[in-house]
């Protein structure tokens, strides 16, 4: 009886995963209200340049002001890619970062460029390039702000349609950058095939290089790596006064991490943006 067969198969649940389950029912059931009614919002992180410590741009990282109290990516990022929501999710996101590229001009300043998150799902659709393209044209801004940031996973499902991506994005005036570089398993294979232009790597040896040397070592020959290849390097996740040290020891220049600044709203990024160009 079906009665019986739930009852076996609830018996494997504890109480973590079941509290799991009803969280994701509720974040689906509320995820295109929360869309639609302005509940998403981005945050964005600048990046800085060292050593002279100036921000050269920032990342543009999704928010849900959930009523309740806020849900973190961790926690919704993984259920839209799941269920799809995350290619709509994305293009708001894109928008948005569009519309502080056009708020820095507005106000008379010089734009700094604003990287997004696209999700692999995102590589699916036939008309990715079209769409980005629009908005850059709704927004009167050039191709070069909008930087767009990529992960292996994306590569992994399909590379021959990743690497053609990449080429036709850069062919018409992107960015691409390869995030969270390192915490794979083809790094350096895709390193190989895909033409990125920036390669931000993997939080996590930044935040080993003061218990390991080993990380130490691998984050110098990326930076080294990068060099050769002719490609940026940003590292994220930097947190710490030594970890800059060591960071501005190996001849690193890019930096994302709490020890400059925390991802902030639009308006604290404007104000930002603002005072670090008052002369
Ligand atoms: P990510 O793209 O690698 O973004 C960097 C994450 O590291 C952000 O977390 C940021 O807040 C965090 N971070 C930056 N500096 C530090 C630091 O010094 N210490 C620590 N502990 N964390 C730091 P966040 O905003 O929670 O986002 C997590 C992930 O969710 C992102 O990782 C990205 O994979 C995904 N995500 C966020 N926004 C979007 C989006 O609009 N679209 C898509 N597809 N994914 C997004
Ligand atoms: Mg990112
Ligand atoms: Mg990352
Ligand atoms: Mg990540």
């Amino acid at each position: 009886r079906i009665k019986g067969r739930y009852m076996t198969r609830y018996a494997f649940y504890d109480k973590a995963m079941r509290d799991q389950m009803i969280e994701e029912q509720m974040i689906v059931r509320n995820m295109e209200y929360a869309l639609h009614e302005g509940q998403f919002v981005i945050n964005l992180q600048p990046v800085y340049e060292i050593p002279s410590k100036k921000i050269i741009g920032a990342e543009a990282l999704v928010r849900w002001n959930y009523p309740k109290g806020p849900i973190p990516p961790s926690k919704f990022i993984p259920i839209f890619e799941n269920n799809g929501f995350i290619v709509r999710l994305d293009r708001f996101v894109w928008e948005e970062a569009c519309k502080v590229l056009r708020a820095q001009i507005d106000a008379g300043y010089n734009p700094l460029p604003i990287s997004v998150n696209i999700s692999r799902l995102n590589f699916y659709s036939q008309d990715l390039l079209e769409f980005l393209q629009s908005l850059i044209k709704k927004y009167d801004l050039q191709p070069k702000m909008l930087k767009l940031e990529i992960t292996e996973s994306a590569y992994m499902e399909n590379p021959h349609q990743l690497i053609a991506m990449v080429r036709a994005f850069r062919g018409n005036g992107f960015s691409v950058l390869m995030d969270d570089f390192g915490s794979g398993f083809s790094s350096l294979s895709m390193l190989k095939d895909l033409p990125v232009d920036v390669l931000k790597i993997d939080m996590a040896f930044v935040q080993e290089v003061d218990k390991s040397s080993r990380a130490g070592a691998i984050m110098e020959s990326i930076v080294e790596l990068g060099k050769h290849l002719n490609m940026d390097v940003v590292v994220e996740g930097v947190e710490t006064q030594e970890q800059l040290d060591f960071l501005s020891k190996i001849g690193c220049r890019e930096i994302q991490g709490y020890y400059f600044a925390k991802p902030m709203d639009k308006e604290a990024f404007m104000g930002l943006v603002q005072r670090s160009q008052d002369i």
